[in-house]
């Protein structure tokens, strides 16, 4: 089995590096983008909005095919071979570690870059105690999910105000897509919660509870017209708690 991680892949985790964290991010083909090619749904609670922007159609991915014909392949050998996937994927975060040591950096791992699989995440990090694990998820009850060193974000979609609502109302932050202009400021408060940005790094355990992260549309999202990205919103917000 090839490598599974990919390190410091992206403009927001090489920004995380300059912060002094190692980023590992495992990627695998979203919701059921696998499965016409004997995969699975690795995504239950996506949305058609979030389908249609997610990140498996942004960035190097929408130019190089051969990108997500990998994702797809991982997941592939994540459905035969669970066994061995695992082992792969210890064997990378073992790596990580060591790499991190060496150049004097934190590591920490997302292992659902592109996917919303809490059992590949909860296995990795009991695991690795002393790795900082994090994720985005759209499963519902995410505070029931976080351990002591898994950290989740809660995501909206057109589909999940309630569950958003309920994430906030435990304690668990929430990214919210704006569909403010690049060069506008984001909304100060989402729903009486204060925005706060996401797009300085993917940092999202070192965020402070009880904040919206707010995240600028990118690739396909900039064409949303189903609510996943927010835009009715802007102007109606409670003020802030
Ligand atoms: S849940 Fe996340 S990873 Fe899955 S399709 Fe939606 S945006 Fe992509």
């Amino acid at each position: 089995m090839n490598h599974l991680l990919s390190v410091s892949s992206d403009a927001k985790t090489i920004k995380g590096q300059k912060k002094g964290y190692l980023t590992g991010i495992l990627y695998l083909a979203p919701a059921d983008e696998s499965v016409s090619s004997g995969g699975f749904n690795t995504c239950p609670k996506a949305s058609a909005g979030c389908k249609a922007s997610c990140l498996f159609t942004a960035g190097r991915s929408a130019i190089f095919p051969m990108i997500n014909q990998a994702r797809i392949r991982k997941t592939v050998e994540l459905k035969n071979d669970r066994e061995g996937f695992l082992r792969q994927l210890a064997s990378d975060i073992s790596a990580l570690v060591r790499k991190a040591e060496r150049d004097n950096l934190i590591p920490c791992v997302r292992i659902n870059g592109t996917s919303d699989l809490p059992f590949l995440a909860h296995a990795m990090a009991e695991l690795f105690p002393n790795v900082q694990f994090y994720d985005y998820t759209k499963l519902p009850h995410p505070w029931t999910r976080v351990r002591k060193n898994y950290s989740l974000t809660f995501s909206h979609a057109e589909n999940n105000l309630t569950d958003c609502l309920a994430a906030l109302d435990h304690g668990i932050n929430v990214a919210v897509v704006f569909g403010t202009k690049k060069n506008e400021p984001l909304p100060k408060t989402w729903h009486g919660y204060p925005v706060v940005s996401g797009d300085e790094s993917d940092l999202r355990f070192l965020d402070k509870r009880g904040k919206v992260i707010g995240l600028y549309a990118k690739g396909n999202a900039k064409q949303d017209a189903t609510g996943f990205v927010e835009r009715n919103g802007l102007f109606t917000f409670a003020a802030a708690k």
